[in-house]
Order: C-alpha cells, then sequence, then structure tokens
C-alpha cells in the first residue's frame, strides 16, 4: 500500500551509540554492560544507590478488547515516551521481550510499529541479550533435577504421575506438547509421560519478573511447585535443591536490557511473560530501575485492560509497591468496529454505526481503570491508515460528550510528533494533585472465590462466577497448602469481557466458569482458567519463518 515495513523503517535508522542512550539516563561507561554498539544491560545493584529522578511518573498503556492483530499497544507505548522526550521530559520506555515462538510463527510485531519502534528490532526480536533462553536453561535444570531426584532412588517419595513441571524451549511446537520420555534401560531414567511448553510461559519466566531482587528470586524459585508426592503433599524447587543453581544461571539475565527507540529515548526490554496465565509486563526490576533513572516512565500491560492492566495493577503493582500516575487506554477505529461486529476481514471499510454499537466496549474500561482502580486515563485513538475522518471524529465526540479524556494518536505514521496531543494530556494528568490512590479490586485476605467473583463481577460486568468439580477440589488443595492469601491471575480469552471469544461489545446477563485453579507459588499468584489455554503453541500452516531470510551482507528480510 505504498507504506514501508516495520523493518524496513528500522534498517534505515541510526541508532546513536548505546553509551550515549546512556548517558541520558546520568550513565556512564562503568554502569553498563555493552552487548555490542546498541545493546546493554544495566546492573540491578544501580537500585541501591541514591535515585536519580526527583519524582518519577509510572504511566501505564493499556488496550480495549482487541482484534486478533493487536491493537498498537507497544507503539503508542513507545512513541508517547518519544513524543514526552519531545516536550522536553526525561522518559523512558518498559516493555516486554519477544519470544521467538510468534517471531517464526504468526507475522506481528512485537518491537512497536512503524515509527515508533525500539532498536535494534532484529535483535530485540530474535536472541537478544540471551535472557530467554537463560530462562530455558533454568527450567530445564529444575526438570532434570526432578527426574534425576526420582532415578536416584527418590528420596522425597515424588509421585512420578503428579509431576507438574514441564520442560520449555522457546519455539513453537505442538510436536513436543505431549511427549514419553526416560525410555530405555534402567539407567536411561523412569518412564513418564512428559511435555515442553514455550519458555514464556514457564513459571520461571513470571517469578524472574516479579522478583525484586536476585534474593527474592532465588525465594520464589525455590517455592516452586515441581510434584506431589505419595501422600499428596507438595515437592519444591528448595527441596530438590535447585533455586540455588537456577538463580545463578538467571544472575545476569536478571539485568534489564538497554536499547532505543527510533528517536533515541532510552528503553528498557526486559522479561516477557505469558499474559494469560501469568501477568503479561516487563520485569519489575526493569520498571523500579527506569523510574530510578526517568522522570516519566511509559510501560505496556498485554491484551485488553479486563485481562492485562488488571492485573498490572492487582498483582504487579501489589507486589512491587509501583503505582501508575495516569492510564493510556489505547482504542483503535478498527477494534470497536470489530467489538461492533465486524468480521476481520471487513475492517478497512468505514462503518460508523458498527463503530457506535462498539464503543461500550471502550467505555467499560474506561470506567474499570477510573472508577474501580481510581486511577485518571486518557483514551488514545490509534489512528490506522484507512481510518476515515468520520469515524475518528464519532469516537472523538463519543468521548467528549461522557468526560472521557480522549487524544488522536499518530505515533505510527510521525512517530514522537505524532504523539504531543497525547503526551500532553498525559503530563497534565501525571502531574496534577492527586484525590484518590490506586484501589485494587480486591483485598487479599478474601478466599480465593471471593477474589475471583470480585475479579469477574466488577471488571468483566458478569453476574457471578461458577467453578466446576474439579475447580472446586484444587482450590481446597491450594487452600490446605496455606496459599489463599495469593493474588488472582486470570487466564481468559482476550478478544471479549466473557469467557466465551464471539460475545464482543459490553456484554451483560452472563456468567463466568473458572474450569482450573492452579497455585504458581515462586510467582506468587494463582491461576484461574476460564478455558483451554495452549502453553505450547504450534505453527501456521504457512509460518512467517518461511519468508524470513538473509542475504550474503547479513541482511535480515521479511522479519515483520
Ligand atoms: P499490541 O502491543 O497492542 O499487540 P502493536 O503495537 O505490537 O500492538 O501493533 C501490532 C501491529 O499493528 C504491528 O505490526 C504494528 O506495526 C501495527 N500497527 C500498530 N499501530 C498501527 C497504526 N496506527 N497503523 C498501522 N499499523 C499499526
Ligand atoms: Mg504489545
Amino acid at each position: 500500500m505504498g507504506f514501508k515495513s516495520d523493518i524496513e523503517i528500522a534498517q534505515e535508522a541510526k541508532p546513536q551509540d548505546i553509551r550515549e542512550v546512556a548517558g541520558k539516563l546520568g550513565l556512564t561507561e562503568d554502569d553498563i554492560e555493552l552487548y555490542g554498539k546498541y545493546k546493554a544491560k544495566v546492573d540491578y545493584n544501580l537500585l541501591k544507590q541514591e535515585r536519580v529522578s526527583r519524582n518519577p511518573k509510572l504511566i501505564l498503556t493499556t488496550a480495549i478488547n482487541p482484534t486478533p492483530a493487536g491493537e498498537g499497544k507497544t507503539t503508542t507505548t513507545i512513541g508517547v515516551a518519544d513524543a514526552l522526550s519531545k516536550l522536553g521530559k526525561n522518559s523512558l520506555v518498559a516493555l516486554r521481550e519477544p519470544s521467538l515462538g510468534p517471531v517464526f510463527g504468526i507475522k506481528g510485531g512485537a518491537a512497536g510499529g512503524g515509527y515508533a519502534q525500539v532498536v535494534p528490532m532484529e535483535d530485540i526480536n530474535l536472541h537478544f541479550t540471551g535472557d530467554f533462553h537463560a530462562i530455558g536453561a533454568a527450567n530445564n535444570l529444575l526438570a532434570a533435577m526432578l527426574d534425576n531426584h526420582i532415578h536416584q532412588g527418590n528420596q522425597l517419595g515424588i509421585d512420578p504421575k503428579k509431576i507438574t513441571w514441564r520442560r520449555c524451549v522457546d519455539m513453537n511446537d505442538r510436536q513436543l506438547r505431549n511427549i514419553v520420555n526416560g525410555m530405555g534401560k534402567k539407567t536411561d531414567g523412569v518412564t513418564r509421560q512428559d511435555g515442553f511448553d514455550i519458555t514464556v510461559a514457564s513459571e520461571v519466566m513470571a517469578a524472574f519478573c516479579l522478583a525484586s531482587d536476585i534474593a527474592d528470586l532465588k525465594a520464589r524459585l525455590g517455592r516452586i511447585i515441581v510434584a506431589y508426592n505419595y501422600q499428596g503433599e507438595a515437592v519444591t524447587a528448595e527441596q530438590l535443591k535447585a533455586n540455588g543453581a537456577m538463580a545463578v544461571l538467571l544472575k545476569d539475565a536478571l539485568k534489564p536490557n538497554l536499547v532505543q527507540t527510533l528517536e533515541g529515548t532510552p528503553a528498557f526490554v526486559h522479561g516477557g511473560p505469558f499474559a494469560n496465565i501469568a501477568h503479561g509486563c516487563n520485569s519489575v526490576i526493569a520498571t523500579k530501575m527506569a523510574m530510578h533513572f526517568a522522570d516519566y516512565v511509559v510501560t505496556e500491560a498485554g491484551f485488553g485492560a479486563d485481562l492485562g492492566a488488571e492485573k498490572f495493577l492487582d498483582i504487579k503493582c501489589r507486589m512491587s509497591g509501583l503505582r501508575p500516575d495516569a492510564v493510556i487506554i489505547v482504542a483503535t477505529v478498527r477494534a470497536l468496529k470489530y467489538n461492533g461486529g465486524v468480521p476481520k476481514d471487513q475492517l478497512n471499510t468505514e462503518n460508523l454505526e458498527a463503530l457506535e454499537k462498539g464503543l461500550p466496549n471502550l467505555l467499560k474500561h474506561v470506567e474499570n481503570i477510573t472508577q474501580v482502580f481510581k486511577l485518571p486515563a486518557v483514551v488514545a485513538i490509534n489512528q490506522f491508515p484507512l481510518d476515515t475522518q468520520a469515524e475518528l471524529n464519532l469516537i472523538k465526540e463519543k468521548c467528549e460528550e461522557l468526560g472521557v479524556n480522549v487524544a488522536i494518536s499518530e505515533v505510527w505514521a510521525k512517530g514522537g510528533e505524532g504523539g504531543l496531543e497525547l503526551a500532553k494530556e498525559v503530563v497534565r494528568l501525571a502531574e496534577q494533585e492527586k484525590e484518590e490512590e490506586l484501589q485494587f479490586c480486591y483485598e487479599e485476605e478474601l478466599s480465593i472465590k471471593e477474589k475471583i467473583n470480585a475479579i469477574v463481577t466488577k471488571i468483566y460486568g458478569a453476574d457471578g462466577v461458577d467453578f466446576t468439580k474439579e475447580a472446586e477440589k484444587e482450590i481446597a488443595t491450594i487452600e490446605k497448602l496455606g496459599l489463599t492469601k495469593l493474588p488472582i491471575c486470570m487466564a481468559k480469552t482476550q478478544y471479549s469481557l466473557t469467557d466465551d471469544q464471539t460475545r464482543l461489545g459490553r456484554p451483560t446477563g452472563f456468567r463466568i466458569t473458572v474450569r482450573q485453579v492452579t497455585a504458581s507459588a515462586g510467582a506468587g499468584f494463582i491461576v484461574a482458567l476460564t478455558g483451554e489455554i495452549m502453553k505450547m503453541p504450534g505453527l501456521p500452516k504457512v509460518p512467517s519463518a518461511e519468508r524470513i531470510d538473509v542475504d550474503e551482507n547479513g541482511v535480515i528480510s521479511g522479519l515483520f
């Protein structure tokens, strides 16, 4: 359509030496570990020194229920940070690291898009600084120690039929979803059914991202439940004496990765937990480090606000003490039309009626942020090339009519320049006198069922929650383990406020069914599953890997 692809724009960029970028944060060459010219790790021990930033503001980017294509949260997060830089603010972006699985599976950027990207985008989307490999290694060390324990006499009495720990690899590979291993002779291990998850779905990833420091990481790893013994009691990584060595494998990975946006704004890209069975945002350490050095930190939560923002606030903020000063809710004409019932392949045609029909979805998310969590919010309309002026005006007018703050964002087409209106609104909200403090959706003292009920009624707008027999039994087990106080991590479809992905807009008169409840004791939350969640995705019929190539000069093509 005459637009440059994300990789073309990224390859034309002339990034600054990362030492220069670090300098904007007051970091010297001694403070950083260089990974080539454009990437560096920043030592978390700097957090122990006096804070550089006086009064840092944390801005959270979230979204309405998206279309299957993703609606531009990452793009907006990056563009707003660039716009804040243009306004003279010392700003920084904090994002998740992409997984290799989607890179080679379904085409779709994970480092922003258009003129709002982080670079070097190829490195970031590929091995980057090796963090995910380290996380995979730590996960698999634990798996190896577990099976070895059984092979060596099984002193802990682990029931091989009740092993919950799985191996992992950072690849979409359905062939590994269910496997049998330990076959062969007696010396070849104990034969059992097993399986792989994708690395980003590993509990090690979630624990890594929620850890406040290396000691906390070690403690979290130790609490991971890997199996149950013949008495039905939980067996942990600490009992296998694995957590110290796992933390060793993760010690360098735990240092946030510093890169930059196309416009030279510093960016931390660090950690990347799934947004369904985990909480879906970058590491606590990266966010804290960002706030240590910058005055404005813009960060993203995965999926729509019903999942991403809720978990960011109820899990990450609760555990870390972080408190956002303002929330950006990304909406697109396309996603609103989708929520108004337009099928995916017809989103490029103007349809004001469907757009208006989809608006209640946006308003529900705004209400959740402002009325449940009591945070100031602004709607960012992320403008796509085929949006019509009438469509953009309609959203803006409706928001203004209802007193909802709103700004059109053109960061994809124009970079920071296209985000100035939005950035000014963000500054206004973040710097105004606070009338209210962040309220969580539920208190941790409530029972597991009460907490889940609070989320589904307050955030999703459901009438209530039902539990399957299996879920009831699992809740009883978690209560017996003494883990009742942990916050809840909901695993639900991202496309609907309900647990049925075909019910779009703002449904009413529905209930949520929780089918499974498991404890991620190491991460520190209880996962409530409302449907089948795939922890090892497969490749599509035509994987994007088929189009990805490299030429004789080492120049990559086909990567977004
Ligand atoms: P999310 O973080 O919500 O999943 P991303 O920011 O990663 O979304 O964007 C998803 C895809 O959509 C990317 O390929 C990006 O280039 C594209 N995109 C985002 N915003 C726009 C826009 N305004 N116009 C065209 N394409 C866009
Ligand atoms: Mg994103």
